[in-house]
């Protein structure tokens, strides 16, 4: 900056003082050139002057001189008598027509000269006139001259005789006056005629020379020759430059000039410019001097700002260092720095919080996570690579695949490396022996795309699943096996979900409902199994649901056979208390349930004999007395034991007394109506409970038709035997009266009976004491 306002302060003052140097040389130059062509003009118009005195002096000569003494003596004698004369000129001789020496004021250098050969003489006496010569070297003197000539002229208006007065140029006053006008101490004045000869030159040597006789070309004087008149700038023959000036005399053809060196001229200016040059590099020295100060003064904030930058960077400073309160750009400018820098340190502190927490979450996954380049060269390792597989995971970054884990490994995984690279996202599970052991791997390898597509690399995260892929096969192993029985027990099994829908079903639906199983998962139940038997099964099926076991009995039609199916719901419940699913087993009953029908029937029958026993025989009468409540008809039990049947045993054997028992129940069952029953409670023991009795008295009749069909003989071992019997009969009394009463009251009866003598039957009517009848036969 200083440098360059130095160098703009030295310009600018150069080039102003150059240019009002150079505006006022010209001016002077104009100024000098006016003043010396005024000066030459004086001296010019002197000469002129000069010249005119002279030739008046020759004309006042010639006046002197009467027409009859225009002879040698009296021409001499005027001569003589003008004192003038010889101040004015070297000589002054009078010459006759013939050009013949008359006399002179002076005496000749040699005798009698002739000048009828000059050309002054030649030119006056043509032209009758007086007139001035160019310089010439002077016959009587030899000295160069110029010749002034004055004409005498006869009555006869010819030329009688010619007066001639010479100058010398190199002694004469004549140009003295002139020569002291010279410029300066170098300048000079000088005098040439318009043909070029030197009339007057500082340099006498040179005088009646011609101007250019030296070799080369002063434009100056090439152009007075050609007329010109005023001044003008031109440099000399030797280089060198000067003013020069030039003026025509009125007088003769005569040029007075002066040149005045520039040099000279100038010399003033010259040392202006000297000033000016040392003025000039003072104000830009002092210019510099200011800038340079300026300069400081105004970059000090930066320069502060560079110190505290400098220090934040390299010694560790607070960025607090930046924090302006000014006003200023450079403040602005530090406030925005500290500002930016603040954002980024924050945005790197947070970046590295959350690389942190990266590396932490990346370090506890129990899985290889690493980022590799595409030069295959690890960039990120968690600690699982030091678990797993023994690597510290530190050594292995910048190293490649194959330098840490060997070449073979690297063939193994290099198909999906090159997938991954080209830009595809790879989910692989693989088996094998990885590093000298059985290992499971599932690898996930994604590409890490750049905005323009390019792979830089890809990061892999690779978990070991060996054992949970060994448990998966042992689960599967024990599924199928599951499965397999399953699909063999003789039980339809389904799984159904809480929207009624069938999640699975075992082989027994083909078997069974002709259904592929596999069709079954997604089906609801109500298709399956029709809407009306699923209306029926609903509830029992929600309130497993609800997590209770239930059972539910239906029946359906299997291959069209009636059959009756028993299911369990049993509810899968979880831990939450949810029942994601209700498992339902059914199992065809329809054999069990003829099985245990058959056994119920063969539990109320009388083995030995096939008619209804005891427990029968209490639920007939129990429902006969509830029904003999509604109704008007009468009920009647009749308790009956057969007569000495102990001795029938003793004497015939168990087996006879066994015939004979079955023997009578046929009877009883065979004499009794369709609605009356007949029951064996024990040993030789029987009852009928008669029904729809429609008065008292037909019980005696009822008890008539029993003794009646007991009294033909029975047939034991193919011998006739009389068999009788003792009958008890109760009227059942009504009211509150008990089953039990009713058959205490019919005991009560048939010991009556066997009290009065056997083979009888007694009637209690169930109005007080049991009427007696006598039935003995
Ligand atoms: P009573 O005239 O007083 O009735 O005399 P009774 O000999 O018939 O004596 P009771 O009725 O007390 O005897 C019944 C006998 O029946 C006793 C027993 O040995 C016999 N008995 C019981 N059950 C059976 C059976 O199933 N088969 C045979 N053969 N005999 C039986
Ligand atoms: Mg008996």
């Amino acid at each position: 900056m200083t440098c360059v306002v130095i160098a703009f302060v030295l310009a600018a003052t150069t080039v102003l003082t150059w240019l009002a140097l150079s505006m006022a040389e010209r001016d002077m130059k104009a100024v000098i050139g006016q003043q010396q062509f005024s000066l030459l003009s004086l001296a010019a118009a002197h000469i002129d002057e000069q010249l005119a005195a002279k030739r008046l002096l020759l004309a006042s000569i010639a006046e002197a001189v009467p027409p009859g003494q225009r002879n040698a003596d009296g021409l001499r004698a005027a001569i003589e008598r003008h004192a003038a004369a010889a101040a004015e000129f070297a000589n002054v001789a009078a010459f006759d027509a013939s050009g013949q020496y008359l006399a002179s004021l002076r005496p000749p250098s040699q005798p009698n000269p002739n000048v009828a050969d000059r050309n002054y003489f030649e030119q006056t006496m043509a032209q009758k006139r007086g007139i001035i010569s160019p310089p010439v070297r002077g016959r009587v003197s030899n000295l160069p001259v110029v010749a002034l000539t004055h004409p005498i002229i006869d009555s006869g208006g010819d030329v009688q005789t010619v007066l001639v007065g010479s100058i010398d140029l190199l002694n004469s006053d004549f140009f003295h006056h002139f020569n002291t006008m010279k410029p300066g101490k170098t300048g000079f004045m000088f005098i040439m005629t318009t043909e070029g000869i030197l009339v007057n030159h500082p340099n006498k040597a040179r005088l009646l020379e011609h101007i250019n006789a030296r070799p080369g070309l002063n434009l100056g004087t090439q152009r007075a020759l050609d007329g010109f008149e005023g001044w003008m700038e031109a440099t000399n023959k030797d280089g060198v430059d000067g003013i020069y000036s030039y003026k025509r005399l009125n007088a003769t053809n005569w040029i007075v000039a002066v040149r005045y060196p520039t040099d000279e001229a100038f010399a003033p200016m010259a040392q202006m410019r000297r000033q000016a040059v040392l003025a000039a590099s003072g104000f830009a020295a002092v210019a510099g001097l200011l800038s340079w100060w300026m300069v400081k003064v105004l970059l000090s904030p930066l320069q502060k700002l560079r110190n505290n930058l400098l220090a934040i960077r390299t010694r560790g400073g607070d960025i607090r260092l930046l924090r302006s309160s000014g006003r200023d750009e450079v403040a602005e400018l530090s406030e925005a720095l500290y500002e930016l820098t603040a954002e980024r340190q924050a945005a790197q502190d947070r970046l590295a919080e959350s690389e942190k927490r990266a590396r932490v979450i990346a370090d506890n996954i129990p899985a290889l996570v690493a980022y590799i380049d595409r030069d295959l060269r690890y960039r990120f390792t968690n600690e699982h690579y030091q678990f797993l597989l023994g690597q510290d995971p530190r050594a292995m970054i910048g190293k490649r695949i194959d330098e840490v884990f060997g070449p073979a490994m690297l063939a193994r995984w290099q198909d999906c490396i090159d997938l991954v690279l080209d830009g595809r996202r790879i989910h692989i599970e693989r088996a094998g022996d990885e590093l000298e052991r059985y290992l499971h791997l599932m690898a996930e390898l994604v590409p890490d795309c750049a905005p323009d597509g390019t792979v830089q690399g890809f990061y892999l995260m690779c978990t070991d699943i060996t054992e949970r892929k060994t448990a998966e096969l042992a689960q599967a192993a024990s599924e199928k096996r599951l499965r397999l029985i399953a699909d063999h027990l003789p039980v339809m099994i389904s799984a159904i979900d809480p929207a009624h829908v069938l999640q699975f079903g075992n082989a027994t639906y083909r078997r069974w409902l002709d259904i592929d199983p596999d069709t079954l998962p997604g089906r609801p139940i109500a298709s399956v199994m029709g809407q009306a038997a699923y209306a029926e099964a609903r509830p029992a099926l929600e309130q497993a649901f609800a997590g209770t076991v239930t059972e539910f009995e239906s029946s359906a039609r299997l291959h069209g056979e009636l059959r009756v199916l028993e299911t369990t719901f049993v509810p899968d419940v979880r831990k939450d208390g949810s029942v994601p699913f209700v498992y339902a087993l059914t199992g065809d009953v329809t054999r069990s349930r003829e099985v245990e029908a058959e056994l119920l029937r063969q539990a109320r029958r009388d083995p030995l004999t096939g008619i209804p026993n005891r427990r029968l025989f209490e639920d007939v009468l129990d429902q006969a007395i509830e029904r003999v409540r509604r109704q008007e008809y009468q009920l009647a039990l009749a308790y009956l034991d057969i007569d000495n049947f102990k001795h029938i045993n003793d004497s015939l054997g168990h087996a006879a007394g066994d015939e004979v028992l079955k023997e009578f129940a046929l009877r009883l069952a065979g004499h009794v109506r369709a609605t009356d029953t007949v029951a064996r409670l024990a040993g030789d023991e029987f009852v009928i409970v008669f029904e729809n009795i429609r008065h008292p008295g037909e019980v005696q009749l009822l008890a008539e038709k029993v003794m009646a069909a007991v009294a033909p003989d029975f047939h034991v071992l193919g011998a006739p035997l009389r068999v009788t019997t003792s009958i008890g009969i109760a009227l059942y009394a009504g009211g509150s009266e008990t089953a039990g009463g009713l058959i205490g009251r019919a005991d009560m009866a048939l010991y009556d009976t066997k009290r009065r003598g056997r083979n009888g039957f007694t009637i209690d009517s169930g109005q007080g004491l049991p009427e007696a009848v006598d039935t003995q036969r």
